[in-house]
């Protein structure tokens, strides 16, 4: 059996999303802006239309059938997601909107059921905003501190200066696990072994892991998890917030509402049980179905095979994209996944994303969410390329062809 994709696979593969059929620009569809949402296969398509078409219905509400299909098949999603993550139980796994939504619930309840005035929780300077801003507000309402963990030319996190900023005050570690604007990997089984070592939870941002690697939360050891459909081959607004159930037993509700309740009095609620209890109001029903699709099509791919095939294009397209004058990455990790960003001497990220556009190529362009990166490297913005297991080298030599174009409409 191969270890990573054939030619012959990928093609298969491809047919698999219509969108990837279409020609842009009259070019054929180059998609390498994979980090910012994936494609979505037909047959998840096909979930969410069967689900509107034969049993559109509120779940753990009725006793009819409708209510009783989409219920069953919304819980399937939830025990795909459990042997997806290996979460211990399906108690741990709440359904979100995505990545944004998930840390934004954390951020709440652990605010509201953990931090006093004075307490630290440590991020990393290579987050996302949905991993920064969150935790802003949060210490600000609490009277706590944001700490972060420095990172090196190469885009690396300082591992020296996490030691150094543990302390008895830090109540959270909460970190990416692959950087969407610099393709680091972070060493993250290190940064939970060390947090644990001081008593300090780990929320690990898996927003561009769950696409490219396979995920063992029990292996990881971490306390959170959170990822997108969206990134994944799933739909958007629908994500994924694995958390341990002693954690989450402890945590206090975020939202309020119908489901999350056991009973409710004016005097006093009494929430329901995990997961529910993180779950108020009528969820993405739909799309929780849909997502449930897409993480069983990826695990029939299998993640060996995604990973070595993804690792084969990124190194093929670093080497690459290293014949282009003037250009430097952004982002020299060793243990990378998923993105390359880079500037080119002299013309701006979005001269580049408009003249790929017209080649057919989606690349990112801008600052993608990371500001304090772009504040890092000294640079307003990138240009970034993003991998799909269903991309191929041929893609990546149109890449290097329409930057050609770029440099010599520029000289
Ligand atoms: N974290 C990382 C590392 C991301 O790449 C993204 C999306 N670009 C997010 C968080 C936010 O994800 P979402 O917009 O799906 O909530």
């Amino acid at each position: 059996m191969n270890s990573t994709l054939q030619q012959i696979d990928i093609e298969k593969f491809r047919k698999d999303f219509p969108i990837l059929q279409q020609k842009v620009h009259g070019k054929p569809l180059v998609y390498l802006d994979n980090a910012a949402t994936s494609q979505t296969p037909k047959i998840v398509i096909d979930a969410i239309q069967e689900y509107y078409l034969k049993y559109n219905s509120n779940v753990h509400r009725g006793v009819h059938r409708l209510s009783q299909l989409a219920s069953e098949a919304y819980e399937e999603t939830r025990e795909i997601v459990q042997d997806f993550l290996n979460a211990n139980s399906v108690q741990e796994v709440i359904f979100t909107k995505g990545t944004t939504d998930g840390i934004n619930l954390l951020a709440s309840s652990i605010g509201r059921g953990l931090i006093r005035e004075g307490d630290e929780i440590i991020i990393s300077a290579m987050e996302h905003h949905s991993n920064i801003v969150p935790w802003q507000i949060m210490c600000e309402d609490r009277g706590a501190k944001l700490r972060v963990i420095p990172i090196n030319d190469d885009g690396e996190i300082i591992f020296e200066a996490f030691e150094g900023l543990l302390n008895e005050r830090t109540k959270l570690v909460s970190i990416v696990h692959t950087s969407n604007s610099l393709g680091t990997v972070n060493p993250l089984r290190e940064i939970i072994d060390l947090a644990h070592k001081k008593g300090v939870p780990v929320l690990v941002d898996g927003a561009q892991a769950v696409p490219h690697t396979k995920i063992d939360v029990q292996d990881l050891d971490c306390d959170f998890f959170v990822f997108s459909g969206h990134k994944v081959y799933g739909p958007t607004g629908v994500g994924v917030l694995y958390g341990k159930k002693a954690w989450l037993e402890k945590l206090p509700p975020y939202q309020g509402g119908g489901d999350m309740i056991l009973n409710v009095t004016f005097e006093k609620t009494k929430f329901n049980e995990l997961p529910y209890k993180f779950e108020a109001g009528t969820p993405n029903i739909a799309d929780v179905i849909g997502l449930g699709v897409a993480l069983n099509y990826v695990q029939k791919i299998g993640y060996d095979k995604i990973s070595a095939w993804e690792n084969e294009l990124m190194w093929y397209a670093r080497n690459r994209l290293q014949e282009i004058d003037g250009l430097r990455f952004i982002g020299n990790a060793k243990h990378r996944a998923g993105a390359i960003s880079f500037v080119i001497e002299n013309v701006h990220p979005h001269d580049i994303g408009t003249i790929l556009d017209r080649e057919g190529i989606a690349v990112r362009t801008g600052h993608h969410c990371t500001q304090p990166v772009m504040q890092r490297f000294k640079v307003p913005a990138t240009t970034r390329a993003s991998f799909a297991f269903y991309n191929t080298k041929e893609e990546i030599d149109q890449l290097i062809n329409a930057l050609h174009k770029v440099i010599e409409f520029f000289a």
